[in-house]
């Protein structure tokens, strides 16, 4: 593995002894001939006498030894340690803490986490939450009882279930509107490769398709409506929307009912989103062109901000002119993985 070095930076991490350093690079002391990690506990050299290597092969090929005090090849042991934390965390029926976690692997807490973190790029615990919600969503295709599934996944109840889905950062506002009086509105929260998604439908098709929202937002979205946890007919719904999440280009977003309400050039703009085919994209010019008023290219990127149904109604294929991405009601990184994803 070769990566640039940015010598100050590796420099003021060796200096500061930061162990989060460790794996990214090694010291390499010309006058001693020895290399450590950054975070060697031994006095520092000068720094005229240091060469910044990228890895123990690359410092041994250089001609220099391993630090006995600081070990600097021991990262092999920290990626044993890591697999070890996965296979337990697969196994595990309960949540595990983090202490428990790191004791059976042998590290301190706070330095397991950091390398764990490292590896994988989340943490034990929300690394443990992603398994658990796709148990659930693999309990809640096969059962059609959320609740069961809820129960089945490894959750304590319900609320342990959505408790995890983090307010959204940037979120439109639920814009003012009839509330949804005289409806019932049936909601599941299902994990998926892209986080947790809300799916909520009347009785007439989905109304709310959301990432990382919570059924009190819904309820706060809907203040009239009777909001209830659906049953098998929700589960089925929320399955095949998990397939547009996963399998966008299998297509099938066409035959999904839905109950939404907007303007009349929101709801133009929405069918032109859905004429978009996946692996597409358009500009906000082409969309506003598309939905029948080619001066309203604002107010179609307004329209895309508060579309209801995430993926269902695919905001996600619109780009800036010249192929920015633009914004995301849900996040830009969520909006390029659905778009790389139906790219193949
Ligand atoms: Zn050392």
């Amino acid at each position: 593995m070769t990566h640039p070095i940015d010598l100050d930076a590796a420099w003021a991490a060796f200096d500061a002894r930061d162990r989060s350093a460790d794996g990214r690079f090694v010291v390499a002391v010309r006058t001693t001939r020895i290399y450590c990690k950054p975070s060697c506990p031994a006095r520092r050299p000068k720094r005229e006498n240091v060469e910044m290597l990228g890895d123990g092969p690359a410092a041994r090929a250089a001609g220099y030894r391993a630090c006995l005090r600081c070990r600097p090849d021991d990262g092999a042991r920290d990626a044993e340690a890591v697999a070890r934390a996965v296979e337990l965390l697969g196994e595990a029926t309960e949540p595990t803490p983090l202490a428990v976690l790191a004791e059976r692997v042998g590290y301190a807490p706070h330095h397991f986490q950091r390398l764990f973190t490292r590896a994988l790029g989340v943490s034990p615990a929300a690394y443990a939450r992603g398994l658990r919600a796709e148990r659930a969503t693999a309990a809640l295709n096969r059962e059609g009882s959320v609740t069961e599934a809820i129960y089945e996944a490894g959750y304590s109840g319900p609320s342990g279930f959505y408790a995890q889905a983090a307010p959204r950062l940037g979120m439109t506002p639920a814009r003012a509107r009839a509330g949804g009086a005289g409806t019932s509105i049936g909601w599941v929260v299902v994990g998926t490769s892209l986080g947790p998604l809300l799916v909520a439908a009347t009785e007439r098709g989905l109304c709310r398709v959301a990432f990382e929202e919570t059924p009190d937002a819904l309820a706060r979205r809907y203040p009239q409506a009777a909001i209830a946890p659906g049953g098998a007919e929700l589960a089925g719904l929320a399955a095949r929307v998990i397939e547009l999440v996963e399998r966008p280009t299998a297509g099938g977003a066409d035959e999904l009912p839905i109950d939404v309400r907007g303007t009349a050039f929101q709801e133009a703009v929405w069918a032109a989103l859905k004429a978009i085919p996946p692996g597409e994209t358009r500009s906000y010019a082409e969309l506003a062109a598309a939905a029948g008023n080619r001066r309203a290219v604002r107010a179609a990127g307004s329209a895309c901000g508060a579309n209801p149904l995430a993926v269902v109604v695919p905001c996600h294929r619109v780009l800036r002119t010249g192929g920015g991405a633009g914004g995301y009601a849900w996040g830009v990184e969520r909006k390029q993985a659905l778009i790389e994803r139906e790219r193949g």
